[in-house]
Parts: structure tokens; C-alpha cells; sequence
């Protein structure tokens, strides 16, 4: 093999913007860039293959393969070497390319004879736009400073397409049109309608001049918008501006901004020819490839963080404002790709939804997103690269769908959807001091859940009868650090205060599974979901429940209190966490403070065995609510957050039905007042559906208790049992058919 100098990309670098600069139509700057490249590397072959959308690669222009293959040659993202660089954004080095595994042979390209092949991704901040490709016929193994030298080179491509630098009559346009509608179906992450315009929380840099004029002069910016970068968050710190939860995320920012690695690779870019916003982008490519790549929600969230911080950056070089700085415009509906629970609390109520191309149904996001009641729709494909400021945007969160730019017919009928909505809040707003009894005369109590501040005022509008369930650890995901005891003594004084005199039920921290504190190191488990979750942590490391449980205690000072365990799977659980409970009441009192003027203590009833525990722990506890989220995971085997199964089977399906009427009519029989504050109690046929099984109390997100409220007072709870019984009795799967034709039937707001 024969050694050879590495690539000067500097001297290549400034060849290529000259050769941009000139006149001519976007394929002779293809060609003319191929060229220059091939000529660099002294390299027989170079192509460039662009994405002509999300699944194909076109050879777009070539230097050395037969012309005639230009634009004809496709191939898949994945086939081949090219297409798995595509797929894996990952550069691929080999000196003998046909032998290699995957090595896919286009004949119509002539390349049988080129031994050496080595390709890099052209991306641009996480997404790949095409590949580089570099072919010669010696057997000849690339250095590591050439395929680096490669990957600046299509750093500089990826900008330049984005310009349009490319665009011609040939259709070689790959950036996106940003004029079309364009349509989107993503997941649900909590249902609503909005229509309004794009705030985007990262709004799109342009680059003009991808490439360094004087290395030196390009250190000298970025070292000076570092320094303005650890200034800005110094200053933020300084003034107190942030508070709690944004104080912990700048304390951290700092850390990281002073990172030396980070630092590091940015100067080395620019010295290889980058302007300075593009030596920030390149790092934040690596970073958001890192980020799709690892499972560990600790360290996904330590890349996020470094994610916001180059965004940070690129504002502080391009002179770019924030979005607080554009002003929030009204009807704003939120375009991101991921965003972090304390920057949405931020925006608050002024959004009036949120789209996300990330995201899942159990983050942090959505789980603010939920507390604000606003739309979401999460795993929106692209919309961050097709959506601009100001766009006109419809989002439907039940349907998981999103149209941007929609034409006329979309929006009008979009339109009879919101006002249909607006008229059915209205209706529920009449219902808000009414009870939910049904015609036959049964009393269903409704309350709701909550986890985070802002879900408090909603408890009187909704017309809820106290909080069901208070999910605490919600307080503890939106931080960066564990929060201190008086945190939390004062945080949960307020929410009783908020409350009233309507009951509040505190569940105890209910973190693992898919609910990861960002500052908690876990263990690798294989199956998180049947892990170390919840009370297991609870009663293995009792340290921050028994400051809950202390801080709680202050908290009631002499008023009632109700603390629930979660994911209570056998008696002994209870029994050792209501003990837990029990002595710190004891030490409470001993060091001078009030108690409570009265204490309830209940366990969650979300795994099977539970339900099939001695008549003892029912006695023991004063009241169970039934998780159905966990419970109906486990009952079916199927994981509540995996999208695969996750719709597969009915709440209403009969084993499952059938299931909760026998817990109802246990905890009946021993006396123990039972809820059930999974999601299902906030849907109305569902809600229903338990509470003619025996169930009299139910909790649900606030802005459920109209709908659910206004079917309760309709119908005849015997009637409802009977249409149950019967399609149960003819081997139906699930009652649900029965249940909903018969409901229509008789004009019941279904
Ligand atoms: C449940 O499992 O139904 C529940 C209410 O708890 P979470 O959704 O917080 O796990
Ligand atoms: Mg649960």
C-alpha cells in the first residue's frame, strides 16, 4: 500500500466556495466539485449521492463513474456501502470495497474496477442529506486525516445545499420548498385541536459562507462567542433570573460550556477550513448522531443539554435571536425537535400546542404538555426541516396528525372541528357544580390528577372533587438535582393550600421504568418496566421517601393527609411502607412538629397479584386505586410505551372487564374504598364501563371530568351493566361493539 500526503482542506476548501461562486446551474457545480475533490485526494472517482427523499439515493454527479449513470442510479438507504452510510450517518474507509461486507456492485456505473472506497455522510445537524464518495483502482487504505478531512468537505456540501446552491431546472433541489402544504401523521401525545401559526423553538440558521476566509480570524470569533456564551449564563446566574429548576440547568450549562474536549474539536474544524458557525454545527452533528443513537436517558439528556448549548452558540455567532427574544406570536403552536420539560413550562400558557419530531407518550415533555392541555403531537417526521416561522399550522392530537401550510378545504373543516369542541367545553362548564349521579341515582366521584403546578387551578374549573392522584415524582423530573426537604415541604404546603378543603392523594415517588430522573444513575436492567421501579426503590433505599414522607408530614401541619404507595405488588410492600409512614409520624411528633389531623394511607393496585393478596391487606389499607396504565401492561403482557402492541388489546376487552369487577367487588366485601386513575377513567365509554362494574370514584386529567360527567348523568347505570353482561355472555372479545351501538342507538353524547 502506498502512503500519500493527507488532504489539505483548507487549500480545498477555499477551491470548492470559488467554484460555487462562480455562475452556472446547480448540476455544473455538482460536477465541478467532484472534480476538485478527486483532484485533492489524487482519487480516480468521486460522487456525490443526495437523498431524493426518505428512503432513496441518486447519484447526482460523479467524477470518474460513466456519465451516463448520472441521475439513473438509485439505490436504497441501507443497500450497500453508500446506502449504510446513509442509514448509519457513519463514514465508511476500505481498501478492497469489493469484498467487503454489504458491497452492492452498479454495474451502469463502470466501478467494478476501483479497488479503495472510502465515503462520509453529508448531514446537517442530525440529518443526512446524502453520501461523499472517494474510489480508487490501487488497493489503497485512507488515513484518518483524509476520511476527516472528507467529512469537513461534506460539512461544507450539507451547507451549501441548504442554500440552494444546488437548485437547477433538473430537479436537483434537495432543501425543502417551504411553500407547499405539507401533511404529517405522528403519535397522539394528548388530544385536542389547535390551529394557529409556527413558533419554532429553534429558528433556522442560515450560514452564507460556510468556509474559513483566515482560519485565525475565524478562532477569534468563536473564542469570543464563548466567552459571551459563559458571560450570558454567568449573568443569568448572577441576577437570579433563574429559578429552581433553570437554576440547576445553567449551573450545568457552565460546566459544560467550559468543556475542553468540546472546545477542542471546534478550533480543530475551523483550523481544517470551517467558519466558526460551522465548526459549532459539525460538533452538533456528532452530538444529535450520539443522542439518536443511545437508549440511557441520563446520558441522552447530558447530549441534549450540550445540544441547547451550540444552539446557544450559533445564536451568539449568526447574531440570530431566541424565541423569547422574537416575541411569542398569538395562536402560537410550538415546532421543535425535542425540548426539555423546563423550557416548555417556560413558554407556558402562552402556546397554544406543541408538535415534536422526537418525543414519546411517557417523557417530560409530554407529561407538561398534558398539564398545560394543550395538543401534542410527537414523532412528527421532518417537521422541523419543512416548518418556518409564521406557517400556518393545524394540529389534531387525537389523531396524531399535522398540516402545515393546509390548503383551504383542510383548514375549513379543521375550523367545524374546533368550534364542535368549543361547544362541547361550553356544555361542561354548566355541569361544573353538578354531581355525576346517574339516572338510576349511583354517585360516581370524579377527581383529577395532577403532578405539576400548573395543573392546580384547573382543580375548580374542571369541577373535580379533589386531586385522586398527585403524581409527586413529576417534581422531581423536571429538575436536575434532587430536591431539598424544604423544597418540597413548601411545594406540597401549596398544592394543599390550592386544594382547599377538597382531598389531595400524594403518590410517593414512582420513578424507574420509563420515568428516569436525568440525575439518578440506574442500573442497566434488561426489562426496565418489571424493574427496579417505584416502591422497590422506595423500601431498598428509603433515604429520599422518608424525606418525602417527612416533608409531606410538615406540609398537612394538622390538616388531613393521604399518601399512596405505588406499584404495590404483595402485602409485605405495604406493610413495611406503611411502617415507613408510620414511625416518621412517630419522630415527626417527637421533634415538636404538628401532625396531621388525620392520616390515610393507600396502595396502587397495578400489577395482577395484588389483587389476589390476603383479605388482610385490604383491610389494612384505607383505600386502593387501581393504576390501569401499569395494570393493564402486565394483565396483557404488553407494554404500555412500545407502539407495536400497545393498542393491541381493549380496556373494554372482556378478561380485563371482567378482571376489575372482581377487584370492585372484593374491595367491596372488606370495606375498602377503591378508585381508578389510569388514563381509561378520562375516557367516557371507559369510565362508564367501570363504574358499572362497581367502581364509585374515578380520577382523570381535569379537562376529562365535563365529558366524562356529562355521559354519567345520562344514562342508567343497570341498563349499561345489562348491555355489558350480554355481550359478555355471547363470547364477544371486547364489549366495546355492544356498548357503543347500543349508546348510539339511543343518542348518547359518545
Ligand atoms: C397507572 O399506572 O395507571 C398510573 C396511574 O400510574 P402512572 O401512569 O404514573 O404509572
Ligand atoms: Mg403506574
Amino acid at each position: 500500500m502506498i502512503e500519500r500526503k493527507g488532504i489539505d482542506s483548507q487549500t480545498l476548501l477555499k477551491r470548492l466556495r470559488d467554484a460555487l461562486a462562480e455562475a452556472g446551474e446547480g448540476q455544473e457545480r455538482l460536477d465541478r466539485i467532484t472534480y476538485l475533490i478527486a483532484l485533492s485526494l489524487e482519487a480516480e472517482v468521486c460522487s456525490i449521492y443526495l437523498k431524493r427523499d426518505e428512503t432513496t439515493l441518486e447519484l447526482c454527479a460523479t467524477h470518474g463513474l460513466k456519465a451516463e449513470a448520472v441521475h439513473q442510479t438509485k439505490l436504497r438507504v441501507g443497500q450497500g456501502l453508500v446506502g449504510r452510510i446513509a442509514d448509519k450517518a457513519i463514514p465508511i474507509n476500505k481498501a478492497d470495497a469489493p469484498s467487503a461486507r454489504g458491497f452492492r456492485y452498479m454495474p451502469e456505473t463502470g466501478e467494478e474496477v476501483y479497488s479503495s472506497f472510502v465515503g462520509v455522510p453529508i448531514q446537517r445537524l442530525g440529518e443526512v442529506l446524502g453520501v461523499l464518495v472517494v474510489q480508487s483502482k490501487e488497493p489503497r487504505q485512507y488515513s484518518d486525516d483524509e476520511v476527516y478531512g472528507l467529512e469537513v468537505v461534506a460539512m461544507v456540501i450539507a451547507e451549501m445545499t441548504e442554500l440552494g446552491a444546488f437548485t437547477g431546472p433538473d430537479k436537483m433541489s434537495i432543501a425543502a420548498q417551504h411553500q407547499l402544504p405539507f401533511f404529517v401523521r405522528g403519535l397522539r401525545g394528548q388530544e385536542g385541536v389547535a390551529e394557529g401559526v409556527v413558533l419554532l423553538h429553534e429558528p433556522h440558521i442560515v450560514i452564507a459562507n460556510p468556509v474559513a476566509d483566515d482560519p485565525l480570524v475565524e478562532t477569534g470569533r468563536l473564542q469570543e462567542a464563548l466567552d459571551m456564551l459563559v458571560a450570558e449564563i454567568d449573568e443569568l446566574l448572577e441576577k437570579g433570573a433563574t429559578t429552581g429548576e433553570h437554576h440547576d440547568v445553567m449551573v450545568a450549562y457552565r460546566l459544560f460550556a467550559q468543556d475542553k474536549g468540546w472546545r477542542e474539536r471546534m478550533f480543530d474544524s475551523i483550523e481544517s477550513g470551517l467558519a466558526a458557525e460551522v465548526a459549532v454545527e459539525k460538533e452538533q452533528t456528532s452530538t444529535r448522531t450520539r443522542m439518536a443513537r443511545v437508549a440511557d436517558a441520563y446520558i441522552r439528556e447530558r447530549l441534549h443539554d450540550l445540544d441547547d448549548l451550540a444552539n446557544r452558540l450559533l445564536r451568539i455567532l449568526t447574531g440570530a435571536q431566541d424565541a423569547e427574544e422574537r416575541g411569542i406570536p398569538e395562536n402560537a403552536i410550538l415546532v421543535a425537535r425535542s425540548i426539555g420539560p423546563g423550557e416548555l413550562l417556560d413558554y407556558g400558557s402562552k402556546l397554544k400546542g406543541v408538535v415534536l419530531e422526537e418525543g414519546s407518550v411517557g417523557s417530560h415533555a409530554t407529561i407538561v404538555a398534558r398539564s398545560l392541555a394543550i395538543p401534542l403531537v410527537i414523532h412528527a417526521g421532518r417537521i422541523t426541516r419543512e416548518a418556518l416561522s409564521n406557517d400556518p399550522i393545524l394540529v389534531d392530537g387525537e389523531s396524531g396528525t399535522v398540516h402545515l401550510r393546509p390548503d383551504d378545504t383542510v383548514a375549513t373543516a379543521f375550523r367545524e372541528k374546533i368550534a364542535m369542541q368549543a361547544e362541547a367545553q361550553e356544555a361542561y362548564k354548566g355541569l361544573r357544580d353538578k354531581r355525576a349521579t346517574t339516572r338510576d341515582g349511583v354517585n360516581i366521584a370524579l377527581h383529577m390528577n395532577g403532578g405539576l403546578m400548573v395543573d392546580l387551578p384547573s382543580l375548580k374549573p374542571s369541577g373535580a372533587e379533589g386531586v385522586g392522584l398527585y403524581r409527586t415524582e413529576l417534581q422531581f423530573l423536571i429538575r436536575t438535582r434532587v430536591p431539598r426537604r424544604s423544597d418540597l415541604v413548601n411545594l406540597y404546603s401549596k398544592v394543599m393550600d390550592a386544594a382547599g378543603d377538597k382531598p389531595v392523594v400524594f403518590r410517593t415517588l414512582d420513578i424507574g421504568s420509563d420515568k428516569a430522573l436525568p440525575y439518578m444513575k440506574r442500573p442497566e436492567e434488561p426489562n426496565p418496566a418489571l424493574g427496579w421501579r417505584a416502591i422497590r426503590i422506595g423500601l431498598d433505599r428509603p433515604g429520599v421517601m422518608r424525606m418525602q414522607l417527612q416533608a409531606l408530614i410538615r406540609a398537612a401541619d394538622g390538616r388531613p393527609l393521604n399518601v399512596m404507595f405505588p406499584f404495590i405488588a404483595q402485602f409485605e410492600e405495604f406493610r413495611e411502607a406503611r411502617k415507613k409512614l408510620l414511625d416518621e409520624l412517630e419522630n415527626e411528633a417527637q421533634q415538636g412538629h404538628v401532625l396531621p389531623s388525620e392520616v390515610r394511607i393507600g396502595a396502587m393496585l397495578e400489577t395482577p397479584s395484588l389483587a389476589f393478596a390476603p383479605d388482610q391487606f385490604f383491610e389494612l389499607s384505607d383505600f386502593i386505586s387501581i393504576g390501569g396504565n401499569d395494570l393493564k401492561q402486565f394483565f396483557f403482557a404488553a407494554d404500555r410505551e412500545n407502539e407495536l402492541v400497545r393498542s393491541r388489546y381493549d380496556t373494554l376487552n372482556v378478561s380485563f372487564l371482567t378482571f376489575i369487577e372482581q377487584i370492585a367487588d372484593r374491595c367491596l366485601r372488606l370495606n375498602t374504598p377503591l378508585s381508578f386513575c389510569g388514563e381509561d377513567a378520562g375516557r367516557p365509554i371507559e369510565a362508564l364501563a367501570f363504574a358499572a362494574m362497581g367502581l364509585r370514584m374515578l380520577s382523570m386529567r381535569p379537562a376529562s371530568v365535563g365529558p366524562v360527567k356529562r355521559l354519567l348523568r345520562e344514562v342508567d347505570l343497570g341498563e349499561i351493566k345489562e348491555v355489558i353482561d350480554e355481550a359478555r355472555g355471547s363470547g364477544e372479545q371486547s364489549v366495546r361493539p355492544a356498548l357503543h351501538a347500543w349508546l348510539k342507538a339511543r343518542e348518547y353524547p359518545v
